[in-house]
């Protein structure tokens, strides 16, 4: 599809007495929109760490047999999505550090903008990944403290952007945030243990109770102590991303007191009355803009139908980066229901639009089909900026919105009308205020400043991984690396 690509999904457990590789595999499943390139478990018995993962999605990464050999009562796990870093089996998560003092394993959802300036202040290291998630790893390790929680206190203020993280040692799970809180975190109480998620749904889908969202800039362990806060940084302005209530986040989810469902429903309704118009029906693209659709008719009372079938067995078609497949994808993933779209006017109700590749393509097949009017309602802002938090966007010249207005927009995707909701809108949809939101894909203003250096960062960045991609052919797609790396001995 022709959206932003989501991030990763992070999991954890504490919980002596359960299955907790088996609790964390349906955690990572209900976490699979976060990512579809890898997945990953590390499993701690209290005495060492054991780590299942590898490319593809999670029902393809695990199998009985390697549930069943992740043996102990605290794990970790992880989606992927490959935002820094090559999509290689190198870089599919958890990242497991051998150290002096035992092993420790860590997931990561987010970006940091100052990846490669770490690495540099790194010298000599030897790198098992190309992703900026061990960068983090190794700064903390090399960070003074007297235990794992001083020193994840103590190397937050190194790390510029977006850190949603979960780090196992032998005895003890951690979980912390940036101060920003931009990627969600969550935590909750399962049968005497606990467990800390990306999103309330995998709390939900594992039979945990939500306590609490981790908050900006805290950490927090649980151990045979229980749970402990461990310290936090004070956050100086909190910017959650705007971006996981219009897309990312799953509709069942919860954002700060929110459902993500609600949010989107009420986003339409705000849409219809800022952009009504005379239409037989509304319809959504299935799935990420049915609730928007809903209450866009709700509003409108213009009445919601279906007019495309979902191929519901081929996965989300951006997971194929090759502009080709991508493609053939939204070709196959949608069958118009000729008879019904025949002579109507229709309201197609979108939660965004990138590119308008997508949307383009499916008002051509609506037309074939006999569509009277074809009318576009996007129930987010126009996205016109990059995202350097996690979310990868496509080259800022890639995004339709950053080089044309809304008008030749309308052209190019072939529409009768073309509205988009606008930012206050959008941010009175999710009832949070407007200060503690990052709006940066819509406006450019971002919670840090990202000067050039920042981007050269990246950049930077992209290059090392470059340097570290095992050559194409040496992965199989559906490769799964078992246990510990050799030969790192220490950070
Ligand atoms: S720039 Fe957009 S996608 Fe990125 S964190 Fe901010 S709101 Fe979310």
């Amino acid at each position: 599809m022709d959206k932003l690509k989501e991030e990763c999904g992070v999991f954890g457990i504490y919980c002596p007495g359960e299955d907790v590789a088996r609790i964390s595999f349906f955690g990572l499943y209900s976490l699979q929109h976060r990512g579809q390139e890898g997945a990953g478990i590390t499993v701690s018995d209290g005495k060492k760490l054991k780590t299942v993962k590898g490319l593809g999605l999670v029902s393809s990464v695990f199998d009985e047999e390697k549930i069943a050999s992740l043996k102990g009562h605290i794990a970790i796990g992880h989606t992927r999505y490959s935002t820094t870093g090559g999509n290689t089996a190198s870089n599919v998560q958890p990242i497991v550090f051998n150290l002096q003092a035992g092993e420790v394993a860590i997931v990561h959802n987010g970006n940091i903008v100052n990846a490669a300036e770490l690495a540099q202040s790194l010298p000599g290291t030897s790198w098992q990944s190309s992703t900026d998630t061990e960068v983090i790893g190794r700064v903390i390790n090399n960070t003074p403290g007297k235990n794992w929680g001083e020193k994840i206190t103590n190397a937050i203020p190194q790390l510029k952007g977006a850190f949603s993280m979960v780090l196992l040692t032998r005895q003890q799970l951690f979980a912390f945030r940036d101060p920003y809180g931009i990627r969600p975190l969550t935590l909750g109480k399962l049968n005497g243990g606990y467990v800390v998620a990306s999103e309330t749904c995998a709390l939900d889908t594992v039979g945990a109770t939500y306590i609490r969202d981790i908050k900006p800039g805290e950490v927090i362990s649980i151990g045979r102590n229980g749970l402990q806060g461990e310290g936090q940084i004070k956050s100086a302005k909190k910017s959650f991303c705007l971006f996981e209530y219009v897309y990312l986040g799953r509709p069942d989810s919860i954002f700060n007191k929110e459902l993500v469902h609600q949010v989107r429903q009420r986003s339409g309704e705000i849409l219809a009355y800022e952009a009504p118009v005379n239409a037989d029906m509304v319809v959504a693209i299935p799935d990420s803009g049915t609730s928007a659709a809903i209450g866009y008719s709700k509003a409108s009372s213009i009445p919601f139908g279906e007019i495309l079938i979902k191929n519901r067995y081929i996965g989300r078609t951006f997971i194929q980066p090759e502009q080709r497949i991508r493609e053939m994808g939204v070709k196959i993933k949608f069958n118009p229901l000729k008879k019904i779209v025949k002579g109507k006017r229709i309201v197609i109700v979108d939660d965004s639009v990138v590119r308008g590749t997508t949307i383009k393509k499916i008002i051509q097949v609506l037309r074939n089909c006999g569509a009277k009017k074809i009318h576009i309602r996007v129930c987010s802002p126009p996205i016109k900026y990059s995202c350097y938090f996690g979310v990868d966007t496509p080259k800022r010249q890639n995004l339709i919105a950053s080089k044309k207005e809304v008008t030749e927009i309308k052209k190019f995707i072939g529409a009768d009308s073309l509205e988009y909701l606008s930012l206050p809108g959008l941010v009175r949809a999710t009832r949070q205020k407007k200060n503690d939101l990052c709006t940066g894909c819509f406006t450019g203003q971002y919670p840090l400043i990202i000067d050039n250096k920042f981007t050269k960062n990246i950049l930077e960045l992209k290059k090392i991984a470059v340097s570290l991609v095992i050559p194409e052919g040496k992965i199989s797609p559906k490769k799964t690396v078992t246990g510990r790396r050799s030969g790192v001995k220490n950070f």
